[in-house]
């Protein structure tokens, strides 16, 4: 199995509507997943396909249908990490509120306790 970031994310799903989410062939991504194609900085870059309110194609009622092969961008993704860089400018764009906050919510929760799998 793939690799991850060890998140408790419990039911939380903020994040499979919050970002475009890039397939990178070179971390092995699955490059058949329905996606789309843009242009950034000159190459043509494919995201995961998105359903008209905004969430990943792939988010079922019971979270990602697609966990195991998800993509690098999903597996690595932590809200925590993205509360520091949010905090320190490091990410001045695109800062997303409400996953700041689940940010922020988590790395109170862990203070002294481990972190476990999602
Ligand atoms: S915002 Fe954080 S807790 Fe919520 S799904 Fe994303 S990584 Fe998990
Ligand atoms: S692939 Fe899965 S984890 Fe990634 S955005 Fe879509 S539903 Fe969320």
């Amino acid at each position: 199995m793939p690799s991850r970031a060890h998140v408790a994310c419990g039911s939380c799903r903020l994040c499979c509507s919050a970002f475009p989410v890039p397939l990178i062939p070179e971390h092995d991504d699955v490059l058949s997943y329905e996606r789309t194609l843009e242009m950034r900085d000159d190459k043509q870059v494919a995201f995961l396909k998105k359903k008209e309110d905004g969430a990943c194609v792939y988010l079922g009622e019971g979270g990602c249908t697609i966990w195991e092969r998800a993509p690098f961008a999903c597996r690595y993704f932590d809200c925590r990490t993205y509360y520091h860089l949010g905090r320190s400018g490091l990410r001045p764009t695109n800062n997303d509120a409400n996953i700041l906050k689940r940010g922020k919510e988590l790395l109170e929760n862990d203070r002294g306790r481990s972190v476990v799998h999602r």
